[in-house]
């Protein structure tokens, strides 16, 4: 936005207010709302029900505040003050058993969220974010020293017993090159 690639009025949830701010802070003219992303409307939680809820953790891994407790094949739950209403658990649920509850009727876009909401949410997404990102680093260091110690010793790896075999393995020629 700030270098002009993209419009200020992309925001459903930010609604008139969210826009208003936008172009106050990029200099540019306030205008409407995109409909193609939605319209402006009260702010939802999502609510999950229990005695649907088959426990498959999916959209533990959809939402990306990590407000949604539980572990698998348990029942799981949204923990109310930390969601922000994004729906994208909805579509991740395979048995429909999450819908919406409109929480602040009447109130929409920034009345309906606080600077301190927002903050909140965006440090929750962050956090989320680096830990899925440490993870996948962690997880690719395990299988590279895996790796490594079965290329050391193919013999006590390997389905080939005999040493011609095994010098001939891809994985031995790729260690003499
Ligand atoms: S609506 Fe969004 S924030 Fe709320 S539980 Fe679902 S994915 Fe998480
Ligand atoms: S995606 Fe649906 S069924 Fe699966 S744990 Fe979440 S609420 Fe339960």
């Amino acid at each position: 936005m700030s270098e002009g690639r993209a419009a200020i009025n992309q925001c459903p949830p930010g609604g008139a207010e969210g826009i208003a701010r936008l172009a106050h802070l990029t200099g540019q003219p306030v205008i409407g709302l995109n409909p193609s992303n939605g319209i402006e409307g009260p702010r939802q939680l999502a609510v999950i029900d229990e005695n649907w809820c088959i426990g498959c953790t999916l959209c533990i891994k959809a939402c990306p505040v990590d407000c949604i407790i539980g572990g698998s094949k348990l029942m799981h739950s949204v923990i109310e003050d930390q969601c922000t209403g994004c729906e994208l658990c909805i579509p991740a649920c395979p048995v429909d058993c999450i819908s919406l509850l409109n929480i602040t009727p009447g109130s929409s876009g920034w009345a309906a969220w606080s600077s301190e909401q927002a903050s909140a949410s965006r440090a929750r997404y962050e956090f989320r974010t680096a830990r899925l990102s440490r993870d996948k680093r962690e997880q690719d260091e395990r299988l590279a020293a895996k790796a490594v110690a079965k290329r050391q010793d193919l013999a006590a790896h390997s389905s080939l017993h005999d040493a011609q075999d095994l010098a001939r393995a891809p994985q031995a020629r790729d260690e003499s090159n």
